[in-house]
């Protein structure tokens, strides 16, 4: 018999480093003994400011993003987390969770304490109650894999990377979003760690406020999540088409603003085409190296055969400009959103050798709720086509169907009566272009401004936005604020844009 920790001869080292190093670390670091005191106790890894993999390690998916935590803790067990919780209480730290590290904020890395639960990924499927439980650093290439494996589906978004954790709480929405509603909709219970380190299963019965608050409400307000159970549907095939209108000259543009103002009116509120998820894409294609060309996209899946989708569609491509590009027969779910997204040209169309990868990136989001004339359409054709660089993109991810019908339990995603979320991607390569692309982007908000109905899509945020709470959440902004007060009274889980606490008098009436 022989005891043997591969790993314990690695950690030793490390301790004895940060002890030897302890006048180098920077201000704010947590201590190294109590860094130490961490790393004896827990499963995981602790990483301090001036280890090797200390400036990979905190970095976001967005290079834009360059927080320096006072440290960077890979949790592996739901004990690693409470262990976490107890020293950055002790250290006097903000904490601030990570899963897939995809916030458009920048939200998932501060200069506090970043809690990183990416390893606890496991996924649970239980096919004959048809419901599966997914850890929160599960990405949704690993989800939709298991469950594609059994025909099941339930609503991801367009990126594979992209975690459990964050989107979740923000909603999420993706191409079956239409079909059977948001991210957040499909959840019947979540495992949830509280600052104190207690673990709550919140349900419709159980902390049914809690519940409510953590689908929708955002990450790093009330606690960690760990665990999401989610509803699941039979079917993970579906048919799918992709259609173009060239936006080049001024016939091509009137025409894509005269098609847009069509489908507003026939295709995105309320029940029309329940079966049907799409999403309008306005893009610079064409082959690398030569002239790219505007084009306005209209991309999506349909839960049915491919000859009801090609009827459904008859109006749509007999409309002036419509051109067809693909019909997609029967496909798994995973497979055809990278057809859609990438097919003929990857969306955006960045150039295989592009360093970083991706580019710093900003985003826009701003939810359309009133009719839009073809005028109006062409004013923000012609707005997006004055873009500096032809990586821009804007889309349209159309609501209505499911969504708009809201699921069984109401939640904190209250975006149900909209047409469509309209965002606005811009990225740059130099600090020269990112000042352009900023200008451009502000011109971008003034022309969308008087069709905006003042909403904004809390997965989609934009760092520096002091109203907040009202984009997110109009009036519900408090009955948030009442949840958090109750689960986080101290506050611990703290950037520029959580759930700020009632004051003490308030919160406790
Ligand atoms: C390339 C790309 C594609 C995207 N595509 C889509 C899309 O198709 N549809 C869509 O709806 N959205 C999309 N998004 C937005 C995405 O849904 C959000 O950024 C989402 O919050 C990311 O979740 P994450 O866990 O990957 O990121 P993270 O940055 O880790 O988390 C996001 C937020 O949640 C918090 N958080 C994370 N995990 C936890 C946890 N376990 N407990 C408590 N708080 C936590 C973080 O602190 C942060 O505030 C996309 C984003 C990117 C960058």
């Amino acid at each position: 018999m022989m005891w043997y920790d591969s790993r314990a001869a690695h950690r030793r080292r490390k301790i004895a480093q940060w002890t030897a190093d302890a006048a180098l670390l920077p201000p704010g670091a947590l201590p190294p003994e109590l860094a130490a005191e961490l790393q004896q106790k827990i499963t995981g890894t602790v990483v301090l400011p001036g280890d090797p993999d200390y400036d990979a390690d905190r970095m976001l998916s967005n290079p834009r993003f360059s927080a320096h935590p006072a440290v960077i803790v890979y949790c592996e067990t739901e004990a690693d987390v409470a262990e976490c919780l107890d020293v950055a209480q002790r250290a006097r730290l903000a904490v601030v969770v990570r899963s897939g590290g995809h916030s458009t904020g920048g939200f998932s890395a501060q200069d506090g304490f970043l809690l990183d639960v990416s390893r606890l990924n496991d996924v649970v499927v239980e096919p004959e109650a048809m419901t599966a439980w997914a850890g929160p650093g599960t990405q949704f290439r690993k989800l939709n894999a298991k469950l594609e494996f059994l025909d099941l589906h339930t609503p991801g978004g367009a990126c594979p990377d992209v975690c459990v954790g964050g989107y979740m709480q923000g909603g999420g929405y993706g191409f079956t979003a239409r079909i059977f509603g948001v991210n957040c909709d499909q959840v019947l219970a979540v495992r949830v760690m509280l600052a104190d380190g207690r673990m709550v299963e919140a349900d419709a019965k159980r902390d049914p406020d809690l519940f409510w608050a953590v689908r929708g409400g955002t990450g790093s307000n009330f606690g960690v999540l760990l665990g999401v159970k989610y509803r699941l549907y039979r079917g993970a095939r579906f048919t799918g088409f992709s259609i173009r209108w060239q936006m080049e000259d001024g016939e091509g543009r009137a025409q894509a603003a005269a098609a847009l103002e069509w489908l507003q009116a026939h295709f995105m509120r309320g029940d029309a085409a329940p079966d049907l998820g799409y999403q309008m894409i306005w893009a610079f294609e064409g082959p690398e190296g030569r002239t790219k060309t505007p084009r306005l996209l209209m991309r999506g899946m349909y839960r049915g055969a491919l000859p009801d989708l090609k009827r459904l569609l008859v109006p749509v491509i007999q409309l002036p400009g419509a051109v067809v590009e693909s019909f997609y027969d029967s496909t798994p779910y995973s497979e055809l959103n990278r057809c859609l997204l990438s097919q003929p040209y990857e969306v955006p169309d960045f150039p295989q050798d592009m360093q970083p990868m991706p580019p710093p990136e900003a985003k826009l989001s701003r939810y359309i709720e009133q009719p839009l004339s073809a005028a109006d359409w062409r004013r923000l054709i012609d707005c997006f086509l004055d873009t500096p660089s032809p990586y821009t993109i804007a889309a349209m991810e159309i609501y209505g169907g499911a969504i708009e019908r809201g699921p069984d339990h109401p939640n904190a995603f209250l975006h149900r009566r909209v047409c469509c979320d309209l965002f606005f991607d811009v990225f740059w390569l130099s600090e020269t272009e990112r000042e352009v692309m900023a200008d451009y982007l502000e011109r971008w908000r003034e022309t969308v401004a008087p069709f905006w109905n003042g909403r904004v899509y809390q997965n989609y945020p934009s760092p520096h936005d002091p109203d907040f709470g009202a984009h997110y959440w109009g009036e519900d902004y408090d009955r948030l604020r009442a949840v958090k007060s109750r689960y986080d009274p101290g506050d611990l889980f703290r950037y520029p844009q959580s759930i700020r606490p009632l004051p003490a008098a308030t919160a406790a009436t």
